[in-house]
């Protein structure tokens, strides 16, 4: 097969490996910069050019966008299905995951277990949505945040009004979250491919600190999830529209509660924590998978 990894730096390790694995599966693997393909989109015949280039008989894209280029990043991903190529992930649902307000939305819809979240635009309702996760201590979260960047945790209800009036000053756009303090700063990252948990690992974060990002100084090993997480897990991938998916879950007393659903999630930590070869499982996926035009948003948008 034909396949693009859309990706902006090729020596990253999760494009790396998935190239190693592609190639090693007898696949023409191919890395494009999303911000270097221009299209053609009022042609009746639609294309995606790439410096002078069109690009023809794709079979399947691996769309790694990062967070910084998601409107452009969905944009070439989408016109890519225009032309027949098979998503790994379609832009609808990158899209989708990639706005953390409206996730939270479907995941409650879905009655997916997650923290007591609030959202409020106006300053006379701060008393009210900190009553509403049920008091401090509180996490504020930026919407636009990612790696754990913008993720505060509020002691005292003082102290939650406080910054809640600051990212207010800001015009920041920001949830406010019941803090899992039973979690004990660890989290734990699901690898969802298709309906399979196919590999897992608990993150801790360091001493004093309650975010258990790796890029935080968090430290990776291996866990055993209990049945009701691998569902959880699944559940939420599959409400997402992801194929693949990274969800992230805390342990709260009140069952498994869904943090967050990356629809690119890397494979570093992942694949050093498990020793699980989760790129050539990605790459077994889109064989299987992989057919002319097979996105459900055709014609859609
Ligand atoms: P980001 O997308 O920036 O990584 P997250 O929402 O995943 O933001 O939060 C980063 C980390 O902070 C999580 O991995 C988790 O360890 C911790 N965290 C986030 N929300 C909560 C919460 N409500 N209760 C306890 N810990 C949390």
């Amino acid at each position: 097969m034909r396949i693009i990894i859309l990706s902006r730096n090729r020596a990253l390790y999760s494009t790396r490996r998935l190239i190693e694995a592609g190639q090693q599966r007898g696949h023409t693997m191919r890395v494009i910069d999303p911000l270097r393909c221009y299209m053609d989109i009022a042609s009746h015949r639609p294309g995606v050019c790439y410096k002078g280039e069109t690009l023809e008989d794709i079979n399947a894209v691996i769309p790694r966008i990062g967070a910084s280029v998601t409107f452009y990043g969905a944009a070439v991903l989408r016109q890519f299905e225009m032309i027949g190529a098979y998503p790994l992930n379609e832009s609808v649902a990158i899209t989708r995951s990639r706005d953390k307000l409206r996730s939270l939305q479907i995941l409650a819809r879905a009655g997916i277990g997650l923290p007591l979240t609030g959202f409020a635009s106006s300053p006379d309702d701060t008393q009210d949505l900190i009553k509403l996760v049920g008091g401090a201590p509180l996490v504020v979260k930026l919407l636009e945040g990612t790696q754990g960047k913008g993720v505060v945790l509020a002691e005292t209800d003082k102290a939650a009004e406080s910054l809640i009036d600051a990212f207010r000053e800001l015009e920041a756009n920001f949830l406010v979250q019941e803090f899992i303090k039973e979690a004990g700063g660890s989290d734990i990252r699901c690898f969802v491919i298709g309906e399979r948990v196919v590999a897992a690992m608990r993150r801790q974060a360091r001493e004093g600190e309650f975010r258990s990002n790796l890029h935080r100084g968090g430290t990776a090993s291996l866990v055993k999830l209990t049945p009701e997480e691998r569902a959880t897990a699944i559940r939420a991938a599959g409400k997402m529209g992801l194929n693949v998916a990274g969800v992230d879950l805390l342990r709260s007393n009140h069952g498994p509660v869904v943090l967050e659903v990356n629809s690119s999630p890397g494979l570093e930590g992942i694949e050093g924590a498990t020793g699980k070869d989760v790129a050539n499982m990605i790459i077994q996926f889109i064989e299987k998978n992989a057919k002319p035009h097979r996105t459900a948003t055709r014609g859609k948008g």
